[in-house]
C-alpha cells in the first residue's frame, strides 16, 4: 500500500494543490519541493544557509521541518532500499506508468524458464518478473536478468513487436 503513496503525492502536490491553490495572480506554489523534497534542502538549502550569513536570520518552521525528513530519508534509506523512490518520489511515479509501453521492455520465455523463483527472490523492488516482467515497480537494474539460471529473461526486441503486430493483423 505505502507504494501507492507515490501517485498520490504525484496527484495533490505536484498537480491539483498547485492548480488550485494559487496566489491573487493565479500561481501556485510548487509544494512538492516547498514542503516534502528533501534535495532542495541538501542542494539548495544548506548550502545557501551556511554561505549567506543573512540567510540565516530569516530561517524558520519550515527549514527544520525540511532538514527532519532529510535526515528521516537518509535513515530510512540505510534500512530499507531505495524508500524515496518506492514511496515518495512523483518522478518514479510518472516513469513508472509508462513501463508497459516503454521501448525498453522485459519477456520471460516460458519455454526456458522451470518456474525456479530465483529472479524474483534477487529483485530488490519486490517485483515477480514471470507474474509481471514490466511492472510499474521493476526499475530495470537487471538482476533478475542476471541472475537467472536459465537465461529466460530477455529484452523484448523492436523486430519481435514487429512480427507480433503483423501476427495480430493476420
Ligand atoms: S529465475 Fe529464470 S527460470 Fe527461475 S523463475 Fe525466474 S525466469 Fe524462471
Ligand atoms: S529489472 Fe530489477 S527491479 Fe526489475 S524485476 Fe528485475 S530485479 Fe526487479
Amino acid at each position: 500500500l505505502l507504494r501507492k503513496m507515490k501517485y498520490v503525492i504525484l496527484a495533490v502536490f505536484v498537480i491539483l494543490l498547485p492548480m488550485f491553490v494559487v496566489d491573487i495572480l493565479g500561481q501556485g506554489l510548487p509544494y512538492f519541493c516547498k514542503l516534502i523534497c528533501p534535495a532542495g534542502t541538501l542542494e539548495g538549502g544548506m548550502p545557501l544557509v551556511l554561505m549567506n550569513q543573512s540567510m540565516r536570520s530569516a530561517l524558520g518552521g519550515l527549514y527544520a521541518w525540511k532538514n527532519l525528513l532529510l535526515v528521516l530519508t537518509i535513515v530510512v534509506s540505510i534500512l530499507i532500499y531505495r524508500p524515496f523512490c518506492k514511496y515518495i518520489c512523483p518522478l518514479g511515479a510518472i516513469y513508472s506508468v509508462f513501463n508497459p509501453i516503454s521501448v525498453f521492455r522485459y519477456k520471460v520465455d516460458q519455454e526456458k524458464c522451470t518456474g525456479c523463483g530465483v529472479c524474483a527472490k534477487v529483485c530488490k523492488m519486490q517485483v515477480n518478473p514471470v507474474k509481471n516482467a514490466n511492472s510499474l515497480e521493476c526499475i530495470r537494474c537487471g538482476l533478475c536478468k542476471k541472475s537467472c539460471p536459465v537465461h529466460a529473461i530477455g529484452e523484448v526486441k523492436l523486430k519481435d513487436e514487429g512480427v507480433r503486430h503483423q501476427a495480430e493483423k493476420v
